[in-house]
């Protein structure tokens, strides 16, 4: 099939990419010269495991080409996906201008019939809006369907080809064929193609994205509870886990969700129902909880050293003045380079306004976190140089090369060997008997 995809971001690429893997012919558009220009020069703009490869091979094969031109991209495709972003506006609701401008700008170069595809999370009734925008600018007939996207940013290749289930909202037999024609060969394995009405298509990817912000806040919860009860959250998540009914997925305490999906998609959900009278008081809670979660591990750093120099002098200075901690992990989760929303902001800042100096390491992340924190925090291509002269080591994102590091090493860096393990990924009992002073999320 001819498929352009608007927005070459996270989503646009992987699912251009991976839509030509599987023989058809795409154009990924953008907006944006420069990341075109990237793409164009064989450079991959984002950190995607896999996905460079994949690119190079489609782009030889001449089947994925890359373009800024939005009237090339519409008229020699017969399916459009609009896959831009859709971010928070002031009151927490999704800001759909990219969202209604692409329609808009699809339906200006429309020269035959076309079925336009919304791949962005987008609220309830947003595809009415976009067949709106379309039609004001087209005498062309056309479709609008609704597709959202579950890929995790880190896994995003795996989770396009081999998807869970793929939800698909359509009201019209001729483009339920086309998308069930589309998606074939990423449900071979027989995982559903779910076809529904487009609002619930649309609900579908907030409610699942709610569901799993809420199992986080849930176990964030129970954590700080354990850890004021003097449970061992460790303990307490395999027992529940291995109830059927529960499951061990998204049930690992941490610093708080973040990334560009679950905190806009939360807050868009509670100003949707508001708009509809409906008081969302779960995710409200949600949200409240994951505020506080990204407080956690800043507060026990602070409580450690200000209960060690607790004098009266220490009191009319910040508490973490002359101290410097080393950071290992910056992106919102392992496995990307992305930074939007990532609770690392909120703790180097708080470590920051504490008075500490903040030695940071990420695998991938280090380019966005410059962007950000600028000349405040000094980052390190080795784990290890971080941690010289360091009072203490946090870890803030789960990244697999820090889950068996050279403790000795460590220990011999730092000026003392203390530990904040924001997620849990080292056995205290090791690491104590190693003379490390460790705290952990939840644990005794
Ligand atoms: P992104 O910011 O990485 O990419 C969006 C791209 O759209 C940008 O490159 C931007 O330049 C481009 N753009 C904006 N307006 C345009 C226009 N008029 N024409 C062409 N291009 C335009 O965003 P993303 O992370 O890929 O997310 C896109 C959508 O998918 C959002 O609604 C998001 O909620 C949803 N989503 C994201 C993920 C994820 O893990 N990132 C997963 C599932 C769903």
């Amino acid at each position: 099939m001819k498929i352009s995809i608007i927005g070459t971001g996270y989503v646009g690429l992987v699912t251009g990419t991976c839509l030509a893997e599987s023989g058809n012919d795409v154009i990924c558009m953008d907006i944006d010269a420069k990341k075109i220009e990237l793409l164009n020069s064989g450079t991959v703009p984002i950190y995607e495991p896999g996905l460079e490869e994949l690119i190079k091979r489609n782009v030889s094969h001449d089947r994925l080409s890359f373009t800024t031109d939005m009237s090339k991209a519409v008229r020699t495709s017969d399916l459009i996906f609009i896959a831009v972003g859709t971010p928070p506006g002031e009151d927490g609701s999704a800001d759909l201008k990219y969202v209604i401008g692409a329609a808009k700008e699809i339906g200006k170069y429309m020269n035959s019939y076309k079925v336009v595809i919304n791949k962005s999370t987008v609220p309830v009734g947003t595809a009415d809006k976009v067949r709106a925008a379309v039609a004001g600018k087209t005498k062309q007939k056309f479709d609008v369907v609704s597709n959202p996207e579950f890929l995790k940013e880190g896994a995003a290749i795996e989770d396009f080809m081999k998807p869970d289930r793929v939800v698909i909202g359509v009201d019209s037999p001729r483009t339920t064929e086309l998308m069930q024609e589309l998606y074939a060969p990423f449900v071979r394995t027989g995982k559903p193609i779910l076809l529904m009405d487009v609002r619930s298509a649309e609900m579908t990817k907030y409610a699942s994205n709610a569901m799993l912000a809420t199992k986080i806040s849930f176990i964030n919860e129970m954590a700080v509870i354990c850890a004021g009860l003097g449970a061992d959250i460790d303990n307490v998540r395999k027992g529940m886990g291995f109830d059927r009914r529960i499951g061990f997925e998204f049930l690992f305490p941490g610093v708080g969700y973040g990334g560009s999906c679950f905190p806009k998609d939360v807050k868009a959900l509670v100003q949707t129902a508001s708009e509809y009278g409906v008081d969302a008081k779960v995710l409200k809670a949600v949200e409240m909880v994951n505020d506080r979660q990204k407080t956690v591990l800043s507060s026990m750093i602070i409580r450690h050293f200000s209960s060690k120099t607790a004098n009266k002098k220490s009191l009319t200075r910040k508490p973490l003045m002359g101290k410097t901690i080393a950071v290992w992990g910056l992106s919102f989760k392992p496995r990307t380079d992305d930074m939007r929303e990532a609770p690392s902001v909120v703790i180097i800042n708080s470590l920051l306004r504490a008075g500490a100096k903040v030695k940071a390491h990420d695998p991938v992340a280090m380019p966005g976190a410059r962007r950000i924190f600028k000349n405040r925090i000094q980052l390190f291509e080795d784990g290890y140089e971080a941690l010289r002269s360091a009072d203490a080591l946090a870890i803030v994102t789960e990244w697999n090369e820090f889950r068996t590091p050279d403790f000795q090493k460590m220990k011999k860096l730092m000026i003392k060997p203390v530990v904040f393990d924001g997620r849990n990924i080292f056995n205290q009992d090791e690491l104590r008997k190693l003379g490390f002073t460790y705290y952990g999320m939840g644990r005794k």
